[in-house]
């Protein structure tokens, strides 16, 4: 979770356009200027907000305590996570919380089992493989690029809802040198009738991941941190006409609520 300090002075701006300009550089200047605690945050107390003024004290796991004055919440709320606590905020913001898809993803390097694939041998085989039966027990296998960007070599990805039992592995696999698996809580469970909470959840607190309901990814992820920090500098500024607004800075190609 992002935490960020907004302590921004009184300026007057003479016309809308320089406003946008003194936004984006203000967001710019606080982006650079910004601090990253690497701490996990068990609580956030709503000391005094109204839709004027606020601030807020974040607690964090090893007793740490800071004031801010507005709360960017950028970590999903998941079913069944402990999460943070909100204190003096009328809710706790459980409702908000979703049932989440487990994903496993198993990181293998040995030689698939070409013959189980349908192919003559292993060069032959596709880089990616996506089963589509109703009874497969796993989702895909992919051939993975080292992050040097080398050629793919004998290092695979097989995504799976549990944990692959040594028969699965067996059965994709003719031999395996290692086996590393990460259980994830991957993405929404979706279904046809989503509920998408606000980007705004309290006065003067943000969050980000209400995106992922429509669409998990870091794409998107990335454009809604982006509108989420607009929304806050403009409301923080009192821009309310700069919300939800296009608005492209010309001389600067710069283009804001994205
Ligand atoms: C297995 C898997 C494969 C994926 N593949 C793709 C892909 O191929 N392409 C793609 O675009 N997307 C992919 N995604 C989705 C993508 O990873 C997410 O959409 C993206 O990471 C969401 O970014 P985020 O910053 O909103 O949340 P996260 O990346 O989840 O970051 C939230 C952060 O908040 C921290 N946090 C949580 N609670 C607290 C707290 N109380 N205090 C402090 N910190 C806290 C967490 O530790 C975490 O670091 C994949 C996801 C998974 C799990």
């Amino acid at each position: 979770m992002y935490v960020f300090a907004w302590v921004l002075p009184g300026l007057a701006f003479p016309c809308a356009h320089c406003i946008v300009c003194m936004s984006y550089e203000i967001l710019c200047y606080y982006a650079i200027t910004a601090q990253l605690f690497a701490l996990q945050v068990i609580r956030i107390t709503n000391i005094s907000s109204n839709a004027t003024s606020s601030l807020f004290r974040v607690t964090t796991r090893t007793g740490e305590e800071r004031e801010y004055d507005i709360i960017i919440v950028a970590h999903p709320f998941i079913d069944g996570q402990n999460m943070e606590q909100f204190v003096g905020f009328g809710e706790d913001f459980r409702s908000l919380s979703r049932p989440y898809h487990r994903t496993l993803a198993h990181i293998i390097k040995g030689v698939p089992n070409h013959s189980h694939f349908g192919y003559a041998s292993v060069s032959d085989m596709p880089r990616n493989i996506f089963p589509i039966g109703k009874n497969d027990f796993y989702n895909g296998l992919s051939l993975l690029r080292p992050v040097d960007g080398s050629d793919p070599s004998d290092v695979y990805k097989v995504f799976a809802n549990h944990k692959l039992t040594e028969e699965e592995l067996s059965t994709l696999f003719s031999s395996r040198e290692e086996v590393h698996v990460v259980d994830w809580l991957a993405y929404p469970e979706y279904n046809t009738q989503m509920v998408y909470p606000s980007f705004k959840i309290a006065e003067k607190v943000y969050y980000v991941n209400p995106i992922e309901l429509a669409a998990s990814a870091m794409e998107t992820a990335a454009v809604s941190g982006t509108n989420v920090a607009y929304l806050a500098l403009h409301e923080w500024m009192g821009h309310d006409h700069l919300i939800d607004n296009m608005f492209v800075i010309e001389e600067k190609h710069i283009k804001i609520e994205l």
